[in-house]
């Protein structure tokens, strides 16, 4: 198909922001299951679950979950134990040493400020070590449907700036953007609806246009690759756009390793710059 003349592509950028609700509607009669795929049953799975799959894919962490929550079935079980317990429960991920003595860590806040039960509010869930915004949000989302804005990863991230919901590329101002254009009702299933259609159809590489029920009002539409997109191994006159997202991508998770072992403590501060050179694969799908 053919892209966009640029005449086209500014008029579907200035309507984008006013339509995203329509647009967002017909995305998700695209992607009807459209869910958290992280496996749980309780706010304290899921943020257990949360914590896990930083930097690696809802994939890997449901696999390795039944049995940590088999182990571990609520806060007070997990606070009670040493973190090398933790470890083997959770050692196909990676930064498995940082994210038992996260999770350990978390737990032990939740019994000692909380009684055991994760907090049903913003303020005291970004409290929690390793507990930011885009946890918090997914806990209070997923769990009660009161998020306090919209989660942010790597495909809303992407996806947003595509449709020109945003022209920012800093995840909190994307939220901000993101909060503005959509009702706050939706805030929660936005989120899952487009982290959907980035992992089935938006990819990041080669988005699948032709197969997307919104190439109509797409700005990017059959020309997206150099929006939002991981660098590209040939480089084309475009390079410069695909290094900036791969960047924003590296700082992203290079937070979210931060994260981790601000929650898992000082030695695994210290041992965090030997983890960033052993794991090149830092994505999560
Ligand atoms: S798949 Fe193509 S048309 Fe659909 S949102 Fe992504 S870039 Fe736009």
């Amino acid at each position: 198909m053919k892209s966009l003349s640029a005449k086209d592509r500014r008029e579907r950028l200035k309507r984008a922001p006013e339509i995203a609700p329509k647009t967002l509607a017909t995305l998700a009669k695209q992607h009807p299951t459209a869910h958290c795929e992280l496996d749980h049953r309780s706010a304290f799975e899921l943020i257990v679950a949360v914590v896990l799959s930083a930097q690696t894919t809802d994939v890997a962490v449901n696999k390795v979950t039944p049995k940590l929550y088999e182990r571990f079935p609520d806060a007070r079980a997990l606070a009670a134990v040493e973190p090398k317990e933790v470890e083997p429960y959770v050692a196909s991920l990676g930064f498995f040493r940082m994210k038992s003595k996260a999770l350990v860590g978390l737990a032990r806040a939740i019994v000692d400020k909380h009684g055991g039960e994760v907090p049903r509010s913003m303020d005291e869930l970004v409290e929690l070590p390793g507990v930011g915004r885009k946890t918090a949000n997914v806990v209070l989302g997923v769990m009660w449907n009161e998020p306090d804005g919209v989660v942010v990863d790597t495909h809303v991230m992407r996806i947003s700036q595509r449709l020109g919901w945003t022209k920012n590329t800093d995840a909190e101002k994307i939220e901000r953007d993101l909060c503005a254009i959509l009702p706050r009702e939706e805030w929660d299933h936005a989120s899952h609806v487009l982290i959907f259609h980035g992992r089935r159809v938006c990819f990041a590489r080669k988005p699948n246009c032709e197969g997307c029920s919104v190439s109509d009002v797409c700005p990017a539409a059959f020309d997206a690759e150099h929006v939002g997109r991981k660098a590209a191994a040939n480089g084309d006159g475009r390079r410069k756009a695909a290094a900036n997202g791969d960047g924003r991508r590296k700082a992203a998770n290079g937070a979210k390793a931060g994260a981790l072992r601000k929650a898992a403590g000082p030695r695994a501060a210290k041992a965090g710059s030997h983890a960033k050179k052993r794991s090149p694969r830092a994505t999560r799908g």
